[in-house]
């Protein structure tokens, strides 16, 4: 038992080492807060959960992942 367990938070631990975390401000809800990447140049503001695409053209800016964006352009409407 105590080695699934131990298992798990070594999983866990792996995660938060591979995750890259930087501290900017959310385009989402305009807070400086902690952005949390997974995936290379996508992260996830830890205050309120928007997904963010991080854009480097000289400098760093942070735009938001609009998802229903993405629906419209399919044509689908919701
Ligand atoms: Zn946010």
């Amino acid at each position: 038992m105590e080695e699934k367990l131990s298992d798990r938070s070594n999983i866990f631990a792996e995660i938060i080492r591979r995750a890259k975390i930087v501290d900017g401000v959310c385009p989402h809800c305009s807070e400086h807060t902690l952005l949390i990447s997974v995936v290379s140049d996508y992260f996830r503001c830890l205050n309120c959960g928007g997904d963010i695409e991080q854009k480097v053209n000289g400098k760093i800016s942070y735009l938001p992942v609009d998802l229903s964006t993405e629906e419209t352009k399919n044509g689908k409407k919701i």
